[in-house]
């Protein structure tokens, strides 16, 4: 109980308006820091999620990674470990909290440290330098990962505590999916049970709204709610190109509606490189990594004009699914090297050919399908690929695969299908303990380099901030 006052005590303090401290008009803003922010955090994406969409976008398109041909080759890499204080496989809450407020969380806590104190985030940093705030996500935007920046709840699912305390510090930017939370009660598609009305709060506020991509390219004024969807947006595989904005264009609308005088600090995250990697759909993590990485693009662009006062940092919050590329067995017939084949470029062309997403696919099926629809399917989406006859038999039955794999049965038992085509395998649909990758590129980049905790990135990004010398 006197944790929990202690901790009442705290969110007060930190909700206190914080007194704008000049910047510089041109330059860096004081003390060294950098006027310019960007996190973008690929959520779930180890070094072979990477990897992986790095090679397939040089083997089909010719193209190169901004993210590693720019931000990582110019600037500098990190390798991060990721666990929670209570696991040592993370959750994104804790993971968030960790990057955001630099001190170790348990599962499902959002910016609320192990101890029960609350550690002020990066981004409340920003708003007592005065910069502006912006966060852009594909997830819902009350989702662990955004809201770790802002937030300081104990339990990731209290939505109406996340939405109350965006209200309070009122981001100059929010874009996202979860609409379902931001509409009163008994209107259609509305997931609350309280008496507030989110809308016309944030509309109080003066916030105006987007809830398609013209209307996103469209809004201006000082502070923008974009909502695209009830919950999370779509894949890149699935998603209305004309209605429904990307994370690129989502990067775009933001750069463009903060940019000023004061700076900003925007986090800019893909949560279904997540999501797929929960799904193991290899080709949705490819695709929207690629869009994810024309989002950095635009970053990179504007720091080429400010080169002196902008941070880039790209990261991820953990590992999820185990994924790799490897040599496997054709069948179980036999182990001899005849009946073995190692993953090569011919599987990417392969991949070339799948236009949906695995949940998309799941959802056609419905669960417990007929063995005919199964056929339909693979004819209509998975052309020159086959299904072995265990997948088979889970995808009708809507079975668990194993004892790792247990996300979404139908989903996962694509995902197997797609792995024995391609030479691309998931090991599980959760979150992995493997370290993860940190690109840093501009002002203060430098700090990033080397091996640390997911605490220290968050030390370090504070102390950046503060215009400390050292975290
Ligand atoms: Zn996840």
């Amino acid at each position: 109980m006197r944790k929990l006052i202690l901790t009442l005590a705290a969110i007060v303090i930190i909700a206190a308006p914080f007194p704008a401290r000049a910047q510089s008009q041109n330059g860096r803003g004081a003390n060294g820091a950098p006027k310019y922010v960007f996190l973008f955090l690929s959520d779930g994406a180890g070094a072979a999620h990477l990897e992986i969409a790095r090679q397939y976008r040089q083997h089909i398109h010719n193209e190169g990674m901004v993210i590693v041909d720019k931000i990582m080759k110019e600037g500098s890499i990190g390798v991060m470990t990721t666990h929670a204080a209570n696991s040592l496989s993370t959750d994104s809450a804790a993971a968030a909290t960790a990057m955001a407020a630099g001190c170790k969380a348990k599962i499902g806590a959002l910016g609320v440290c192990d101890d029960g104190t609350v550690a002020v985030s990066a981004m409340e940093i920003a708003r007592r330098r005065g910069m502006k705030l912006g966060l852009a996500t594909n997830s819902t935007i009350y989702d662990a990962s955004p809201a770790a920046f802002v937030c300081h709840v104990p339990n990731r699912k209290d939505y109406p505590a996340i939405l109350r305390r965006y209200l309070e510090m009122a981001p100059d930017v929010l874009f996202g999916g979860g609409l379902d939370q931001f509409l009163a009660k008994g209107q259609p598609g509305s997931q609350r049970t309280d008496d507030s009305d989110p809308l016309a709060e944030f509309a109080k506020l003066g916030y105006q709204s987007a809830r398609t991509l013209p209307e996103l390219q469209r809004a201006g004024g000082d502070k923008v709610l974009g909502l695209f969807g009830l919950t999370e947006m779509s894949f890149e595989l699935d998603r209305d190109k004309q209605n429904e904005p990307s994370v690129y264009d989502l990067t775009q609308a933001a750069i463009r509606l903060l940019h000023g005088p004061r700076g900003f600090f925007a986090f800019i995250e893909s949560e279904n490189i997540d999501r797929a990697s929960h799904a193991n759909d290899i080709a949705s993590v490819i695709h929207d990594y690629r869009e994810f990485d024309r989002a950095v693009g635009l970053a990179y662009e504007f720091y080429k004009k400010y080169p002196r006062e902008t941070l880039i940092l790209v990261a991820s919050d953990h590992e999820s699914g185990g994924l790799g590329m490897t040599l496997a067995l054709k069948d179980l017939s036999s182990s001899k090297g005849n009946n073995q084949v190692a993953g090569n470029h011919s599987d990417f062309k392969k991949l070339q050919a799948v236009k949906i997403s695995l949940q998309q696919a799941a959802k056609q099926l419905g669960s417990n399908p007929k063995s005919e629809a199964v056929d339909k399917l693979m004819a209509d989406h998975f052309p020159g690929f086959t299904l072995a006859p265990e997948y088979r038999e889970k995808i009708v039955n809507s079975q668990y695969l194993s004892r790792t794999i247990f996300a979404e049965p139908v989903a996962n038992a694509l995902g197997m299908m797609v792995a024995n085509n391609t030479q691309i395998y998931w090991q599980n649909t959760a979150h992995s303990n493997v370290p993860v990758l940190v690109g840093a590129l501009g002002v203060g980049a430098e700090r990033f380099k080397g091996y640390y905790d997911n605490a220290d990135f968050g030390k370090k990004l504070k102390a950046l901030l503060e215009g400390k010398k050292h975290n």
